[in-house]
């Protein structure tokens, strides 16, 4: 039998395998279910193209995209490998033709989009046909959680519990509930092999500032940056149209992008962005779907993302060609305060709350993360293995202190103030500041007045936004916005643990201010 290797050469003309392919390569020759998670990009088609091409007997490959179905079987067909596919878009001599060839045993590759399973019949044919192997792409279509939920995809735990034979499944969405799901409804629950590989993107340099003047921490960015492509993501429509403003007036060259455009005028911007050299794009999250530019050198987040996984997809538009390219992302307490309640406010059932919260708490921690941020990020998605070297925490160990005692204290004046009150005035409390508000409320007389002053205003507001970062507490949309505790809380306010702050936050933000041109 020609081996892998020599398959990869000969017939697709690469010379070596990607990060994962060879392993998931061996486990689908080797007859075992497998469930193979990978980032757009990475390479997923080789990895059951390469066994079905190794192995007797026919390979399904189920797919929900018919023109990349048609692509890859016109590839095969070029390279002398029989391929056809079942779609909807099939003349019926086409189909006959398909069928012809698995009935003769030319065919090594049948490619079906999921709703050919429906049809009468088929399950029967295909039993007939000698097929050895089930191959899924886009396996996250059979998740009914997902934004592609494809019902015909159901059909093909029946087609593998039919044909009896190995499934692989692939995809690109890594989140647990998702995959728990492609398990249940795919493998009848019985765990496959899984991989999880190649989401690590090298070039990609990953920095977070906590916010402190933010339009000038991204001026100065983009500034030292001048004559590069970038996108700077931002929370609102007025904020693309402000910061490009800025960055024009600060000498940049740059552009708005958001969904209240005419549609006319996104499509200019987005022909501008690809075409032209040097052009900065200050957009909302709804530019980059559409946009394949492989020399973007920087992106800048000027707000928090919604979620990590959402983090992970706007900076990976960076540094496409595998040259060295640059991200900033900013963030602060408005910031967790905004994308809390969105995900409180959304009409998503308690569970899916609950889930999305844990995906911002993700990034939070990622945000607040006192070692490496890549081993942070790709450690969420399950990739353990990871060299660094290109975060700032890498650049420059987070300077950390024992913080037990200051989230005690900042605790006890939430506590002590019955969860009734935003960061600014818990500040005035423990800092001993008699406010207006303070001697209206009689905040003077409580035990926790003026128990704070080791720290500035500046280190309280850290304290806070990293409370907030580790979710020991949360505002309360209903109190409006006013800071609870959280049950995560309770053993540091018992001095069960001890937690451990970033000293740093605030006074790098500061130094990032300085104009680097
Ligand atoms: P995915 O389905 O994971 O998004 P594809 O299978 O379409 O990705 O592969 C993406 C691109 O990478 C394709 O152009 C493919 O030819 C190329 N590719 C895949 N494996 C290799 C490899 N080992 N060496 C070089 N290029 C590869």
């Amino acid at each position: 039998m020609t081996s892998a290797a020599t398959l990869l050469s000969d017939v697709f003309g690469f010379d070596a395998f990607r990060p994962g392919q060879q392993e998931i390569v061996e486990a689908v020759t080797a007859n075992e279910n497998v469930l193979a998670i990978m980032p757009t990009g990475g390479g997923k088609s080789l990895c059951f193209q390469l066994p079905a091409m190794m192995r007797d007997g026919v390979t399904v490959v189920i797919s929900p995209l018919i023109a990349l179905m048609r692509d890859q079987v016109r590839s095969l067909q070029e390279a002398g490998v029989g391929a056809g596919a079942l779609t909807s878009g099939n003349t019926p001599e086409e189909t006959d033709a398909v069928w012809e060839g698995l009935e003769a045993g030319t065919l090594k590759l049948l490619y079906m989009a999921p709703e050919r399973l429906a049809s009468g019949g088929a399950m029967s044919k295909l039993k007939r046909v000698g097929v050895s192997l089930i191959a899924v792409d886009e396996a996250h279509c059979v998740s009914q959680w997902g934004h592609d939920f494809r019902p015909d995809y159901l059909r093909i735990g029946e087609l593998r519990r039919n044909l009896n034979v190995p499934l692989a499944a692939f995809t690109a969405t890594a989140d647990a509930e998702t995959q728990a799901e492609i398990v249940e409804k795919l493998f009848d629950g019985t765990q496959p092999q899984t991989f999880l590989r190649g989401f690590d993107r090298p070039n990609i340099h990953l920095a977070f500032a906590a916010k402190n003047k933010p339009r000038d921490q991204i001026l100065t960015f983009a500034a030292a940056r001048k004559g590069q492509s970038g996108i700077v993501y931002c929370g609102t429509r007025a904020k693309t149209e402000g910061l490009a403003r800025a960055l024009n007036d600060a000498g940049l060259r740059a552009i708005h992008y958001h969904g209240g455009m005419e549609a006319e005028d996104r499509r200019i911007a987005e022909a501008r962005f690809q075409q032209e050299d040097g052009l900065i794009v200050c957009a909302t999250v709804a530019f980059g779907m559409g946009v394949d530019k492989p020399d973007i050198r920087w992106v800048a987040h000027a707000d928090l993302p919604k979620s990590i996984e959402a983090y992970y997809q706007e900076i990976g538009r960076a540094g496409r060609d595998g040259a060295p390219a640059e991200t900033l992302t900013l963030f602060g307490p408005d910031d967790i305060r905004l994308r809390r309640s969105q995900i409180d406010e959304g009409l998503a059932p308690p569970e899916r709350r609950a889930a999305d919260h844990a995906r911002l708490n993700a990034l939070l921690g990622l945000a607040e993360a006192l070692k490496c941020r890549r081993k942070t990020l790709l450690a969420y998605f399950g990739e353990t293995e990871i060299t660094c070297g290109r975060c700032d925490l890498c650049d420059s160990p987070a300077e950390v202190f024992d913080g037990t005692t200051a989230v005690r204290k900042a605790l006890s004046a939430i506590l002590r103030t019955e969860e009734w009150f935003g960061a600014g005035h818990l500040i005035d409390i423990l800092l001993g500041t008699r406010t207006d508000k303070i001697a209206a409320r009689g905040h003077d007389g409580l035990p926790t007045f003026g128990v704070g002053t080791e720290y500035t205003r500046a280190q309280w507001q850290a304290v806070f936004r990293q409370m907030m970062g580790h979710d020991l507490i949360r505002p309360d949309p209903e109190r409006h916005g006013a800071l609870r505790m959280t049950d995560a809380a309770l053993p540091i306010l018992r001095n069960e643990a001890q937690i451990i702050l970033r000293k740093d936050s605030i006074a790098t933000a500061a130094a990032n201010r300085r104009p680097a041109v």
